[in-house]
């Protein structure tokens, strides 16, 4: 049986996606016995439009890259979201929050009148085209990504997290970032990292996105327990894009 043919994309990002499944090294080339990369910019040379799994990596941060991506989604049978850029717009959503003309001159003072600079509202993946499998995080952790890779090679749907950060943060038994007058996300925030962030240290910032059917008016008592207001956790979701879509 022949293997699937898989094509990787970057639109804006940092690529730090792509460079965890470099970083893969052995699992990566395990992964590489059941499927054949037919273009991917960051690790090989060659360059083929006929695949069958189109992964992206990035957000569409430009009116015109939403054509190349309709055109791949017509290519591929499968399509997968990599990382927070792609999946929920990331950080890139940042830009969003002001004065798109401003952001432009912030970042290329004189030359930002130029047509190659255009900017527009950033969009996720599933914003402009149909996405099949998500792969959260930012960046991605490529154990998850080779697991959720060979769940699709199987015809298995993927299992992934559909309970917040909290249960995992709980389960390692961690102090709360609340008790010591820190703003946490982790009580929205889909779980799947094993709670990285307040197990080292720092608060959920938001990278796997706003999990599905949150229990919200646990997260309401939460801020009223801890002085906390709704604003300040909407403020906190603006660095990946999360904000948008919480309607608390
Ligand atoms: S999700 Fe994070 S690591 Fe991945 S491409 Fe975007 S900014 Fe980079
Ligand atoms: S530190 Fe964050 S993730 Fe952990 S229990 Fe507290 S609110 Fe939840
Ligand atoms: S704790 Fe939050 S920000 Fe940190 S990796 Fe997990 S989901 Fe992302």
């Amino acid at each position: 049986m022949s293997k699937p043919k898989v094509a990787i994309f970057d639109f804006a990002c940092c690529e730090g996606c792509q460079l965890q499944i470099v970083n893969m090294e052995e699992e990566l080339l395990d992964l590489l016995t059941v499927i054949d990369p037919v273009q991917w910019r960051e690790g090989m040379s060659d360059q083929s439009d006929e695949y069958d799994i189109a992964i992206i990596e990035g957000s569409i941060t430009r009116e015109e890259d939403e054509e190349p991506l309709k055109l791949i989604r017509q290519r591929a049978k499968i399509l997968i979201a990599l990382g927070a850029c792609a999946t929920i717009g990331g950080i890139n959503k940042l830009k969003d929050a002001f004065d798109l003309d401003d952001v432009k001159k912030t970042v290329y003072g004189e030359a930002a009148g130029m047509p190659h600079l255009a900017t527009a509202p950033v969009k996720a993946v599933h914003e402009v085209v149909k996405v099949d499998y998500d792969v959260h995080g930012c960046p991605i952790d490529g154990k998850e990504f080779s697991y959720i890779l060979r769940c699709l090679l199987a015809g298995r749907k993927p299992a992934i997290p559909r309970y917040p950060v909290c249960v995992e943060c709980k389960l390692r038994e961690n102090a709360c970032c609340y008790e010591f007058g820190k703003l946490c996300l982790g009580p929205i925030i889909r779980a799947g990292c094993g709670a990285l962030c307040p197990s080292n240290g720092f608060h959920c910032f938001g990278c796997r996105g706003y999990v599905e059917d949150p229990n919200v008016n646990a997260a309401k008592e939460v801020m009223e327990q801890y002085g906390k207001t709704v604003e300040d956790l909407r403020e906190k979701m603006q660095l990946f894009g999360t904000r948008q879509e919480f309607t608390l």
